[in-house]
């Protein structure tokens, strides 16, 4: 079965009396040259992969070709009854229905990749949960090498701007915390079923052994990353004097020590001067 022709989707899904949600991120790929190119970047015969909402199963079917073994999570009950007869001829695929964000993704890993050398993460992401999802994945920890992932086009370029860039933002820093990011290659709206309002891109984290700043206290560290781009027009001194404890003198004396003018912008400040702000303060 094509599962990227738009007669063949149609029609099976016509059968099951399947109709799109919007509130679940449905938008299907139908452009048969995506999903190849983001197995062959993702994974390769030595890697279990965790996909994250497999739709009717057209990237599971092509990961399924590259990979050793693929865990397929999708929150939508109603594709129990589609997914077996798609994925019928993939021995090396395993469908797992629940919610991606609350399953425990470190058990799943260890339970079916024992066998793996690596495993990563590949999707086409619900996009109302893009960033949750990227975060949730970095943050746990997980036993992965990268998370090649299909998001909408200004996500990417948000997740993967440089940090200290107009582009950048809270999430940038927590990503580049964790990992080296890139975008691998666009996808216009109209590879879609149905075909959103923005176009999208695949994007690549390839995650880091080890953190690039020293930071002494992680949790402290995201909070006041998190507090720094809250009013992005703001100065830094006003946007994290309005949203956290720490007073405006406090903020200009930690910003005097490490050399940094008190007018700066969040946006305007690398990961190291960031770390150090966080460890100052
Ligand atoms: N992989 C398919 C494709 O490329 O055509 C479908 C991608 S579609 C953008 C997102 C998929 O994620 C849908 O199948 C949706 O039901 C599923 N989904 C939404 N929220 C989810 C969640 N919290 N956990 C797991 N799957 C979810």
């Amino acid at each position: 079965m094509n599962l990227s022709d738009y007669k063949t989707i149609e029609s099976l899904l016509k059968k099951h009396g399947f109709s799109f949600k919007k509130s679940l991120g449905q938008n299907f790929l139908i452009d048969s040259s995506v999903c190849p190119k983001m197995a062959e970047f993702a994974c390769d015969e030595t890697y279990g992969v965790l996909e994250i909402g497999p739709g009717i199963g057209v990237l599971t079917k092509e990961v399924s070709k590259v990979a050793k073994r693929v865990v397929a999570i999708e929150l939508d009950e109603r594709l129990r009854e589609i997914l077996p007869q798609t994925l019928a001829d993939c021995q090396n695929v395993k469908v797992i229905f629940g919610d991606a964000m609350k399953l425990d993704l470190k058990s799943i890993i260890e339970e079916n990749f024992a066998d793996c050398q690596k495993v990563c993460v590949c999707a086409n992401l619900p996009y109302y949960i893009t960033s949750p999802i990227i975060m949730m994945l970095l943050e746990s920890k997980l036993p992965i090498d990268n998370i090649t992932v299909m998001v909408q086009k200004e996500a990417a370029e948000r997740l993967c701007a440089k940090v200290g860039s107009r582009e950048s933002g809270a999430v940038t820093v927590a990503v580049d915390y964790y990992a080296d990011a890139e975008i691998l290659f666009h996808v216009g709206r109209n590879s879609f079923m149905p075909p959103p309002n923005v176009d999208s891109a695949v994007i690549k984290l390839n995650i880091r052994e080890n953190p690039p700043v020293e930071v002494r206290d992680e949790k402290k560290f995201f909070s006041l990353i998190k507090a720094c781009f809250a009013q992005r027009r703001k100065t830094l001194v006003n946007t994290v004097s309005n949203t956290t404890n720490y007073s405006k003198d406090e903020l200009r004396n930690a910003l005097g020590e490490l050399g940094i003018s008190e007018t700066v912008r969040a946006e305007q400040l690398t990961i190291e001067q960031l770390a150090n702000l966080s460890n100052k303060l």
